[in-house]
């Protein structure tokens, strides 16, 4: 079977650029939509697992996934578990769960594409002629999804999302709103982290 999934026009302006792995994402989350026999999420009911990293350039996936599920990184839907991983695990808690991984034969298949020529030198997708991107694209299109997925249901998969809460208070520094989950104590009285001094310790890696 071939379901080619073509994204729809807003989605690359969402997107930013034209590049094949937002509509492989894209598709990956519409065959797991199928699998498990949910609607495109309106509110916060349905989650996303995506097994990218950092520093490879397939994480555009994740933005085809969010764009249609509805599961989007807004809603604290998304959340990556940093496995360097072309793979994906969809999450309903009443329709369950299932894996799709991108298949090494379609990615060794795909990598022989211009495009990736271009995106090696370090050239953005936006940069690359229309025609190398385009061809690239529509090669994926005319992929089989057997030939692209690997898919696994997760019968045993469970996750049980942060319970939500409206609950803030003013932090006693700077005065400004903090929901009481993140509040700390210093002195006595409540303060946000910045104020808290906990700051110096926040570490971002590339
Ligand atoms: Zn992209
Ligand atoms: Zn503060």
């Amino acid at each position: 079977m071939s379901t080619q999934f073509v994204p729809p026009e807003w989605a690359f302006e969402f997107h930013g650029h034209r590049c094949p792995f937002m509509p492989i994402g894209y598709r990956m989350g519409l065959l797991a939509m199928l699998e498990l026999s949910v609607e495109r999420e309106a509110d916060h009911g349905f989650f996303v697992f995506p097994e990218l990293g950092e520093g490879h350039p397939q994480t555009c996936m994740i933005d085809g996934m969010q764009i249609a599920t509805g599961a989007t990184y807004g809603k604290v839907l998304i959340a990556k578990t940093f496995y360097g991983k072309l793979a994906a695990t969809f999450y309903h808690p009443q329709k369950g769960a299932v894996r799709y991984a991108l298949l090494p034969d379609f990615v060794d298949a795909m990598g022989k594409f211009e495009f990736f020529n271009y995106r090696k030198k370090g050239i953005e997708p936006s940069q690359i002629p229309g025609e190398v991107v385009n061809q690239v694209i529509q090669w994926v299109y005319e992929q089989s999804d057997e030939t692209m997925f690997k898919v696994e249901p997760q019968p045993g998969f469970t996750f049980a999302p942060v319970k939500g809460s409206f609950n803030k208070t003013k932090c006693s520094v700077c005065g400004e709103y903090v929901f009481d989950r993140y509040l700390r104590m210093k002195d006595g009285k409540p303060v946000c982290i910045p104020c808290s001094g906990y700051e110096k310790t926040i570490k971002v890696e590339r």
